[in-house]
């Protein structure tokens, strides 16, 4: 049984090509990880156009909507999966704003680009959105959460 509520938590959170390319992905990892996330799951790979077009689907008819598939999918990205108590707004937080412009510093889009079609990271806008998105990206099997983990040195 569990003796925290909420630690359960998941959230979607991808590291898009251009944070690949731009060697991003060690420091976003790091953040979560001080933070006191715990890592749930985590691949590196060439997303297809339908994976993309699915995963912003409801982006579908908006004008940038096949540039945003373009982009996403002209390179490695790594998709992973972070669990921890109010982990999808906390890495809304982490994230910054949708426009780089508007994001503080801190953040990963206002420290590490300038903007929106190249905003470096992505990361689930509510806890719904985050089922759907991992279901989407990850099976089951991919996903390690029964390792021991000390969890008294993060929630009270
Ligand atoms: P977020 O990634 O912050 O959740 P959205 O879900 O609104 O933002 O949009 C998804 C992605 O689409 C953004 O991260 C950004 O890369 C791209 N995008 C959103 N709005 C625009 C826009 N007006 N012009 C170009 N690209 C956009
Ligand atoms: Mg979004």
């Amino acid at each position: 049984t569990l003796r925290w509520t909420g630690v359960k938590e998941r959230t979607f959170i991808a590291v898009k090509p251009d944070g690949v390319q731009r060697k991003r992905v060690g420091e976003i990892v790091q953040r979560f990880e001080k933070k006191g996330f715990k890592l749930v799951g985590f691949k590196l790979l060439k997303a297809s156009k339908d994976l993309l077009r699915e995963h912003y689907w409801e982006h579908r008819n908006r004008p940038f909507y096949n540039r945003l598939v373009t982009y996403m999918s002209s390179g490695p990205v790594v998709a992973m999966v972070w669990q921890g108590q109010d982990v999808v707004k906390t890495g809304r937080d982490m994230m910054g704003k949708t426009n780089p412009i508007d994001s503080m510093p801190g953040t990963f889009r206002g420290d590490f680009c300038v903007e929106m079609g190249r905003n470096v990271i992505h990361g689930s806008d509510s806890v719904e959105s985050a089922q759907r998105e991992i279901s989407l990206w990850f099976k089951e099997s991919e996903l390690c959460d029964r390792e021991v983990c000390s969890n008294n040195w993060i929630y009270d």
